[in-house]
């Protein structure tokens, strides 16, 4: 994940980024509101972790901004113990969570995980589309002119590999290593299997073909 760090106690500041550095996560720090929310404000982060207690503009009024900027980011507030009147203003101006400092890390970086997999769920549409086929990803279900195709799971993740492609090829080994996500060996025909059976449901009894045999090179879906 991209994460943004507002807290003015370096030292601290210093070790959160080393921990989350360390679990993969490329990290911003700031050591001000002003700078906080200068960063902040384009919505790149998938997590701002929020310090309350800032010189300047305090992170309360940070959320403020950011929320009435339109800035949807989810934010971690990090709050003193027992401050209760922090965490409830906080809430209220539009952060996500709150972490009591002291803290474990093992607990900032659950609460991380969390905020980002919301994220991560809130970016993801429910459906894609091309032409009159509509894939939702969510029930797993694919209809074509309003009729639903009936998909085994390997076919519906072919399907999505290669509407998520769209009018770009994608070879035999591609859809291997996606669809099936393991090294099958490249003489194997299983590729060409599915996509006959893909073909036969697609786009048999249609007019307009949406999966293209590339040859030489692999499959395609769209113009
Ligand atoms: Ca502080």
């Amino acid at each position: 994940m991209y994460i943004l760090i507002v807290e003015d106690e370096r030292r601290l500041a210093q070790v959160v980024r080393k921990v989350l550095e360390e679990e993969g996560h490329t990290v911003d720090v700031a050591h001000d509101g002003e700078d906080g929310l200068a960063m902040a404000m384009d919505g790149s982060h998938d997590v701002i972790v929020l310090d309350i207690l800032l010189p300047g503009i305090d992170g309360i009024e940070v959320s403020q901004r950011l929320r009435a900027g339109r800035v949807d980011t989810p934010i971690l507030l990090l709050t003193a113990l027992n401050a209760v009147d922090d965490r409830v203003r906080g809430l209220d101006a539009g952060a996500d969570d709150y972490l009591p400092k002291p803290f474990a890390f093992q607990e900032l970086l659950a609460r991380l995980r969390a905020l980002g997999r919301r994220r991560v769920q809130a970016r993801e549409p429910d459906t894609i589309q091309t032409a009159d086929l509509v894939l939702d990803l969510r029930r797993r279900r694919a209809e074509r002119a309003g009729k639903t195709i009936e998909l085994s799971p390997k076919e519906f993740a072919l399907l999505e590999f290669l509407l998520r492609n769209e009018g770009r090829v994608v070879t035999r080994s591609q859809i291997l290593d996606h669809v099936w996500g393991y090294d099958y060996s490249p003489d194997s025909n299983l590729v060409d299997v599915y996509v006959t059976y893909l073909r036969r449901k697609v786009d048999r009894g249609h007019k307009r073909s949406l999966i293209r045999t590339v040859r030489g090179a692999g499959y395609a879906l769209g113009d």
